[in-house]
């Protein structure tokens, strides 16, 4: 087999999408690395109980395969991985994939005009163009505390739950109260002997309006337009809480009021209440939506514990006052290190430069998609294209479009490769920043994973999902060096 003219690196949304659209474009040489054993990237990974979409199905999916038949307003981790699955199957995307085929470095050939991507165990590919679907919710984050190592009993990640644990009568602490302990904590608390949550930070918590499809409304969803016409409600639904995200904090009030109901409804202990209630304007971090978290949290055998962690030890865990917690299980539940898979990459541009140097005040990106110094090298929720509101599979649409219209430009035009320009970049970058500022996620009075270790947002896209939309229609052919 020759060399393939374009490599995908990860099969999740990203990936899978990527490949889809690249299929029926008409484009067959392209390969697919996953370094994993299967396909799905999150809906693969995160397989612990209660894991499912907080964004609500029928907007959660391609808008180019709807799927009436979702169980739930909000599916189960399960029923996105099979919807995942089916449609790789459907598109004949699924011979492009190789998996175990983990990329462990890339090399720009100015030369060759081709990227030498290595994979570990040795493999060499010499594609024209790399798309990397590696997601930014991949690597497990482990808290940095003391004695973490020395912990005797069970300790695993949410993101790589250990289903051979008993957890039946057992003492568990959960480090952690994103939107991953919201959903694992009411489905544990009712097994433990004993469950305490340690919690550094409160989240704002939404009422998850979640229900079954009955098999009268899946057969409705079946007729013509239903679906879709579901699909925009929700999108119209979605996308007008981006005024209170992109225009004003002040705006998020109404949100906050809805959340502070809903915390006092589900919670009468004054004590209990207050340390669930966050000091900081919602949004600014992730919102959790959910109807049993606080109920879980009021239970007989669940305490929460406030201030973070201090200390691991060999069989218990010491909170930020010293108190310590018997536990036989820890389990993490402390998210992904986010901008670090990206910055973590072993990729070398132009002129020899190191994508990690090129980066070394932070990720960025051209739309979020093309950097300069890497000649066709195009990220899928790359830098700044993450959203706090709505479904990212949007961007993600939106990002493959992108590609594909560099593709076209590239074929049109007979260039080799496109290279943005650095005062396109920039101002891009000038510009969003300049945005961001002002905004919850940076204004809000938190810390989060939406910003960097120097506390800037890279992660956050600062619009509408339509502005990002109607950006990343056409390319235009004045923000590249065409390269011959
Ligand atoms: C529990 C959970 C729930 C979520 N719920 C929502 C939601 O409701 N709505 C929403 O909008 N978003 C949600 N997200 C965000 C979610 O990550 C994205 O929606 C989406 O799944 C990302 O797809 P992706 O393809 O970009 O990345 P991933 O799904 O992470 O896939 C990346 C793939 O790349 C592979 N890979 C990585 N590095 C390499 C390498 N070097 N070589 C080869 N392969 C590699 C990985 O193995 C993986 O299969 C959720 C995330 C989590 C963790």
């Amino acid at each position: 087999m020759g060399e393939p003219g374009i490599v995908i690196v990860g099969a999740g949304f990203a990936g899978i999408g990527m490949a889809i659209k690249l299929k029926q474009a008409g484009y067959h040489d392209f390969v697919v690395l996953e370094k994993g054993d299967d396909l799905g990237g999150t809906w693969r990974d995160n397989t612990y109980p209660g894991c499912a979409c907080d964004v609500p199905s029928h907007l959660y999916s391609y808008s180019f395969e709807l799927n009436p038949d979702w169980s739930r307003m909000f599916a189960p981790q399960e029923e996105i991985w099979e919807y995942l699955r089916g449609c790789a199957s459907r598109y004949g995307v699924l011979p492009h994939i190789r998996y175990g085929a983990r990329v462990a470095s890339m090399e720009y050939d100015e030369r060759a005009l081709r990227w030498r991507v290595e994979l570990d165990g040795g493999g060499v590919l010499k594609p024209r163009a790399v798309v990397s679907g590696i997601g930014a919710l991949h690597v497990p984050s482990y808290p940095d505390v003391p004695g973490r190592d020395a912990f005797r009993g069970t300790a695993f990640h949410s993101a790589r739950w250990d289903h051979s644990a008993d957890l039946a009568g057992k003492r568990i602490a959960v480090i952690g109260t994103g939107a991953s302990a919201a959903q694992f904590v009411p489905r544990i608390a009712p097994l433990a002997g004993h469950l305490t949550v340690f919690q550094r930070t409160p989240p704002w918590v939404q009422a998850k309006p979640d229900f079954a499809f009955s098999p009268a409304a899946r057969r409705a969803l079946r007729l013509p337009g239903a679906a879709r016409a579901l699909r925009w409600l929700i999108y119209a639904a979605m996308e007008s809480r981006a005024l209170g995200f992109t225009v004003h904090p002040s705006l998020m009030k109404a949100h906050e009021r809805m959340a502070r109901r809903h915390l006092e409804s589900q919670v009468a202990d004054p004590e209990l209440r207050r340390a669930l209630t966050p000091d900081y304007t919602i949004g600014c971090k992730r919102v959790i939506i959910s109807s049993d978290y606080y109920p879980a949290l009021t239970r007989e055998n669940v305490s929460l514990v406030t201030g973070g962690v201090k200390e691991i030890r060999q069989r218990s865990v010491v909170d930020a006052s010293g108190t310590e917690h018997e536990a036989d299980v820890i389990i993490y539940g402390t998210g992904f290190k986010v901008t670090e898979a990206l910055q973590e990459l072993d990729i070398v541009g132009r002129g020899g430069v190191k994508l990690r140097e090129a980066w070394r005040d932070g990720i960025e990106a051209y739309l979020g998609v093309t950097t300069t110094g890497f000649p066709n090298l195009f990220f899928l929720l790359g830098p700044n294209t993450g959203l706090g509101h709505n479904s990212v599979v949007l961007m993600i649409e939106s990002q493959v479009h992108y590609v594909m219209e560099c593709l076209r430009l590239l074929s049109r035009t007979r260039a080799t490769a496109l290279d943005v320009r650095p005062e396109a970049q920039r101002e891009f970058n000038r510009k969003l920043h300049a945005r961001l500022d002002p905004l919850v996620w940076n204004a809000g009075g938190c810390s989060s994973w939406y910003l960097d270790e120097h506390g800037v947002n890279r992660t956050i896209w600062p619009g509408f999902t339509f502005e990002y939309w109607a950006r990343t229609r056409k390319v235009k052919p004045g923000d590249y060096e065409l390269i011959r």
